[in-house]
């Protein structure tokens, strides 16, 4: 198999694309099929965490154990997510179908090469650009408590709170999730796989379990629900999304068993703001 022949995924491009095309091309599309995944991420750990969080299995992986996942909880967060989506999300939607041209479907796939090659590379990007609007979010006291503070009203992450933010945030990382193919020829096939891509893997650090079959398990420098959970827990650590090089390097890398090594009193403070910097703030669990 040819990895750079574009006819390894002719077959599957055509079966989606051939019959579908005024679907596909519409600007409405990209969004409706971002909340698509959306949904579907949450649903699948919704039923999880309502259902079946007390099954061994999973009391076994999840990462925060005295913390339970309650449909209080998680409508608190769906409601923010809702209220997003008809405020900022739709009225944007709308706009583009005024504004933005069809989507143009080229008659080839694009090769396997090329698509994972991109993936890849808006991968590394937006991992590290939002390392450092993080850093910024938690670092500046008013960005802090203006903006990012939404995301964690929540200590213990589960995964509708992958979008549990706040507008600016939400605008700032949908904007560079969907302009980041922009910098060069990318197929609709690599932009639609990127979302998915994208989404996905923030919906994974989001879980609150350590799953044994987690990519962080297997792939070096790959961070994971731990990182992000432990960041939700001690909001002055692990700061980079999806990987931990630059966390590693700044130093803002800290694990659980990091913190059960340290001293009583300096665990108990790691990572935590002053009480001026919080104070006031919304918490739900
Ligand atoms: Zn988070
Ligand atoms: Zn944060």
């Amino acid at each position: 198999m040819n990895l750079s022949d574009h006819r390894v995924l002719q077959p599957f491009w055509d079966l989606i694309k051939i019959g579908h095309e005024d679907i596909l091309s519409s600007p409405l599309f990209p969004p409706v099929y971002a909340l698509t995944i959306d949904y579907l991420w949450a649903l699948v750990f919704i039923v999880i965490d309502l259902y079946c969080a007390d099954w061994p299995y999973f009391k076994k992986h999840k990462i925060q154990k005295n913390k339970v996942v309650t449909g209080t909880l998680i409508w608190q967060s769906l409601r923010l997510e809702i209220k997003n989506q008809i405020l900022y999300i739709l009225p944007m939607a709308l706009v583009q179908l005024v504004w933005v041209p069809a989507t143009v479907l080229p008659k080839e796939a694009p090769a396997v090469m090329e698509l994972c090659g991109q993936v890849l590379l808006y991968f590394l990007i937006f991992d590290a650009v939002y390392f450092f609007f993080h850093l910024a979010n938690h670092k500046i006291r008013f960005l802090y408590r203006w903006c990012h503070s939404v995301h964690h009203e929540f200590s213990s992450p589960f995964a509708v709170t992958a979008q549990h933010l706040h507008p600016f945030e939400l605008f700032f990382v949908g904007g560079i999730i969907t302009t980041l193919p922009w910098i060069m020829d990318t197929h609709p096939l690599t932009y639609w796989v990127w979302f998915f891509v994208a989404q996905s893997v923030s919906y994974e650090v989001h879980t609150g379990y350590d799953f044994p079959f987690a990519l962080h398990h297997f792939v070096p420098f790959y961070s994971g629900a731990p990182a992000h959970d432990m960041h939700h827990l001690r909001p002055l650590t692990c700061f980079q999304p999806w990987l931990n090089y630059l966390d590693r390097l700044f130093g803002y890398h800290v694990s659980y068993e990091d913190l059960l090594k340290m001293r009583k009193e300096q665990a108990e403070r790691y990572g935590r703001y002053e009480e001026e910097t919080v104070q006031d703030l919304k918490k739900f669990n």
